[in-house]
């Protein structure tokens, strides 16, 4: 065993060490070493600077995970809506209340046909078409605002998913 002179890497003060040993402490300050050794050179490395070292490299190992859940929420987010879109005049767009305005029209003219008719004495027809009217619009009525509320209450799904790993992200940072 080969006795070789390092210096602490905290308070500069020489000490001895066995050439193979890996860990030592300072008889000065008492700080915990751990010597480093390359081709041309041996020094020490506080240990405490090697654990806060560790910790940052997995901390910034956790920021990258979050990051990549957020970009994948996000493209999964854009996916999603798309099957949400409903096709119009102009290409696709998302269900809203313009979607319903022609069926609430059309509900009440119905409703006007219905009640024209019923106070007419020969408006049998005129209430029968009425009624047809009403029934249409009715289902189309329903299942516009079905389309708006389901794309809604997934993006308030999506949306929240999203500020939780915001949250975890701020966190680590
Ligand atoms: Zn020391």
């Amino acid at each position: 065993m080969n006795l070789v002179t390092v210096r602490c890497n905290e308070c500069g003060a020489p000490l001895e060490t066995s050439d193979s040993a890996r860990y030592l402490t300072c008889n000065h300050c008492g700080s915990q070493l751990s010597v480093q050794r390359t081709a041309s050179s041996i020094f020490t490395e506080k240990l405490e600077a090697i654990e806060e070292r560790t910790e940052a490299i997995a901390g910034s190992i956790d920021v990258i995970r979050v990051q990549n859940d957020i970009a994948q929420l996000d493209r999964e987010w854009v996916m999603e809506r798309e099957k949400h879109l409903v096709r119009g005049k102009r290409g696709t767009h998302e269900p809203g209340a313009g979607d319903v305005i022609g069926s609430v029209v059309g509900l009440v003219v119905g409703l006007i046909m219905l009640c024209a008719g019923m106070s007419a004495s020969s408006g049998g027809m005129m209430s029968m078409i009425g009624l047809f009217f009403i029934v249409m619009c009715g289902v189309g009525l329903v299942s516009g605002m079905g389309k708006a509320e389901r794309l809604r209450s997934a993006r308030t799904l999506y949306e929240s998913r999203r500020q939780e790993l915001q949250a975890e992200l701020a966190r680590l940072r």
